[in-house]
């Protein structure tokens, strides 16, 4: 029963179209004028555009609008309010008014800030951001207008992941656009960073998500014996899909396409039971809302096939976990990719600059990047061996390594170039080869036109990583639109400052296995910075540097940056105290009793058996293994109970945070270790939770 896609596409989105048809001319020319940051939206317009909008929203249903925006807890917050308004004669009229559109007052009071605000301080403001559109949401029957809406305190500052992300579009705009001024471009108008994030995430039989707390309260499993196949076999990957996942994909992508979401990429990850879906990029601001629908979309539709979808970056320990790769590069609005490199990338300086900028900055900033990354979900990926290490390293490939070379000498002559494959079968095309092969190894990796940072978690908005991307990426190409602005010899300083780039930043580049254990050994040798917890790479954001940087590009303030570490650094210890908590539950209230239960069967075992007068020595055995282990989960249990108390008990975020990760976290290891073993020992009638075998391979 699928939508027609071309016919549903966009169906409940304001986009250009519908505005070109129901606004009138001038003001839908004026509404182009403010989407292209010339101008600010006067009043008057507003309200032409507010009424339109809402009848045709009225029209497809809507009762209610609402401002949707992004809190720093990574996920979106609404608050829907009906168009009715009542009139003197007891009935009421639907109305939308320019100030309801542009602006609304959420109690702020109650979303992490980071002390931004204190509680008596609760006002909040949002506001439009016209250059993400506006579309219509059904949830059950429930039909809703949404504002994609940047969201600050009282005093302005941003309280949201959206407004640092436009703010960061603007730098790196403004940057982008001196440089290739500077190097003769004279009709672009505007620099955009683009993005596709491709999303991982695993579906699991909804009956067996409703048995565990755990992945009802923390989104991943504590406890789980490893099952006796995993992912071994690389038949996941690409495979055929299960048919009630197909059906769920199909409901998802109509959904999706409805509101204007591109998704377009879709299949088997590596997990068993695990999946993924990438849409065809966009603008970073309008791929980092349409990511957030993505989830949402996933999610909800999931549990109308009897799944679960998770998107916690590991859900099941021993088999691969999901990320999110951010593909990310810089568009004119004249339709080039300033990182398409051209069939003779050597000669191409405009793309030689921009990719010299990206790497300089990666480089100059890779904790900084690093800690983009950080949460307490991907602590369990990075660093790992099936995700990228917590090593920021950038990967060129064959061509772009040799010009990176060449430029190191003093200047690119030549491009290498790929040629074609035969396949030896007469019947079978040549195949034109490219000139780089892929890395799938790489955290941060140039895949043609476009590079792919690759650390990103699941569960993560993508405006954080992205809005650090831009500003640095901002910060290099303004030091060279400096020097290229005060050159004689424009091309001349461009040459020098590639040689530069490319001699200084030679260490970042890595082209082999980065999930080699030799790669560790040797980026520490370059001085590349390794830095694996979670707690101490976000202890690295408010640096000197760090604090320069985001203001001088305006995209943060001091006191917006802090409060920003802050309120990452009590997620971290929230989400553990979550975690160890629902662990004691689940530890005391079901595994305990269950193998208490099973020590008492043995115990009546080694008595009948000796009753009857035969050795029971095995029956002994068994029973003797069991009570170790279950002493064993008690000790474990008393541990964590008291390295939880004292993690409570630390008074600052950072000190707290540290103790949840060294005094928590260690005691969660040594519970879940004696669990999983009495997992494999005790009978499976009595074990209280579906098992990691059924949760990954029955559909
Ligand atoms: P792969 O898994 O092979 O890396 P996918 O097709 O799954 O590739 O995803 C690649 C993503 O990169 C898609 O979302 C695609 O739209 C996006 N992409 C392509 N070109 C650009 C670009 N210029 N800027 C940003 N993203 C891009
Ligand atoms: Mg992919």
């Amino acid at each position: 029963m699928s939508d027609n896609a071309t016919g549903a596409f966009g169906r409940n989105v304001f986009n250009e179209a519908t505005m070109r048809e129901c606004l009138p001319k001038n003001v839908f020319k004026s509404l182009k004028r403010t989407l292209e940051g010339r101008q600010p939206l006067d009043p008057a317009t507003a309200d032409v555009i507010a009424n339109a909008m809402k009848d045709w929203a009225i029209e497809k249903g809507a009762t209610h609008f609402c401002h949707w925006f992004q809190p720093m807890t990574g996920s979106t917050a609404e608050k829907h309010d009906a168009f009715i308004s009542p009139t003197s004669d007891g009935k009421t009229i639907m109305e939308f008014s320019g100030k309801e559109l542009t602006q609304g007052e959420p109690d702020a009071s109650s979303f992490p800030s980071g002390g931004l605000r204190v509680t008596f301080e609760a006002r909040g403001y949002t506001a439009w951001d016209c250059t993400s559109p506006v579309f219509v949401k059904e949830d059950g029957k429930n039909i809703t207008l949404y504002i994609p809406s940047a969201f600050c305190s009282y005093t302005g500052e941003s309280l949201d992941k959206k407004t640092p992300l436009l703010r960061s579009m603007e730098a790196l705009n403004k940057q982008a656009l001196r440089v290739l001024k500077a190097l003769g471009n004279t009709t672009t108008q505007r620099v955009i960073a683009t993005m596709g994030p491709e999303q991982e995430y695993f579906l699991v039989d909804r009956a067996f998500c409703d048995e565990r707390l755990d992945l009802v309260l923390a989104g991943r499993t504590l406890f789980g014996a490893k099952p006796p196949r995993g992912q071994e076999l690389d038949d996941h990957y690409f495979g055929s899909l299960h048919e009630r996942v197909a059906s769920f994909m199909n409901e998802v992508n109509n959904e999706l396409w409805k509101l204007g979401v591109t998704a377009k990429t879709q299949h088997n990850e590596v997990s068993p039971a695990q999946y993924e879906l990438a849409p065809v990029f966009s603008t970073v601001n309008v791929a980092t809302d349409h990511n957030q629908l993505t989830m949402e979309t996933l999610q909800k539709i999931a549990l109308r096939h009897d799944f679960v979808c998770l998107l916690h970056e590991k859900p099941f320990a021993g088999v691969n976990g999901s990320g999110k790769h951010n593909n990310w590069s810089m568009s004119t609005d004249d339709g080039n990719n300033l990182l398409d490199p051209g069939d003779t990338p050597h000669d191409n300086m405009v793309f030689l600059v921009m990719l010299g900028a990206v790497v300089s900055a990666v480089d100059k900033n890779a904790t900084l990047l690093r800690a983009t990354v950080a949460n307490t979900g991907n602590e369990h990926r990075l660093g790992a061996n099936e995700a990228p290490p917590a090593i920021v390293s950038i990967f060129l490939g064959d061509q772009l390594n040799d010009i990176f070379e060449q430029l190191a000498q003093g200047g690119a002559k030549t491009s290498k170039q790929g040629g074609e494959l035969k396949l030896g079968v007469s019947t079978l095309p040549p195949l034109p080869k490219d000139c780089t092969d892929r890395n799938r190894t790489s955290p941060f990796a140039f895949t043609g036109n476009k590079f792919e940072f690759r650390m990103v978690g699941s569960t993560q908005s993508v405006a954080g990583p992205s809005f650090v991307l831009n500003t640095i990426v901002a910060d290099t190409l303004s030091d060279i639109a400096d020097a290229l602005e005060k050159a004689d010899d424009v091309n001349g300083a461009a040459q020098k400052i590639l040689q530069d780039i490319a001699v200084k930043h030679a260490n970042i580049v890595f082209n082999g296995d980065n999930y080699a254990p030799e790669w560790v050994e040797e980026a520490a040798r370059r001085g590349l910075p390794n830095i694996r917890s979670t707690v101490e790479s976000l202890e690295t954001i408010p640096s000197e540097e760090n604090i320069a940087l985001f203001s001088r590009h305006g995209v943060l303030s001091e006191h917006e940056l802090k409060a920003r570490t802050e309120v990452l650094l009590e997620a971290y210890s929230m989400q553990i105290n979550i975690e160890a908590e629902t662990m004691l539950n689940m530890a005391k209230r079901q595994i305990l009793p269950s193998c208490c239960e099973y020590s008492a069967r043995l115990g009546n075992a080694v008595a009948a058996v000796a009753g009857a007068g035969v050795a029971a020595d095995t029956q002994t055995k068994m029973l003797k293994k069991v009570c170790d282990l279950i002493t064993a989960l008690q000790t474990g249990i008393e541990a964590l109970e008291a390295g939880t108390a004292k993690a409570a008990g630390v008074d600052g975020s950072e000190g707290q945070a540290q103790s949840y990760r060294d005094d928590v976290i260690p005691a969660m290891n040594a519970v879940r270790a004696a669990a999983d073993e009495l997992e494999m020992l005790v009978d499976a009638d009595l074990w209280p939770l579906p098992t990691y075998a059924e949760m990954l391979f029955m559909r």
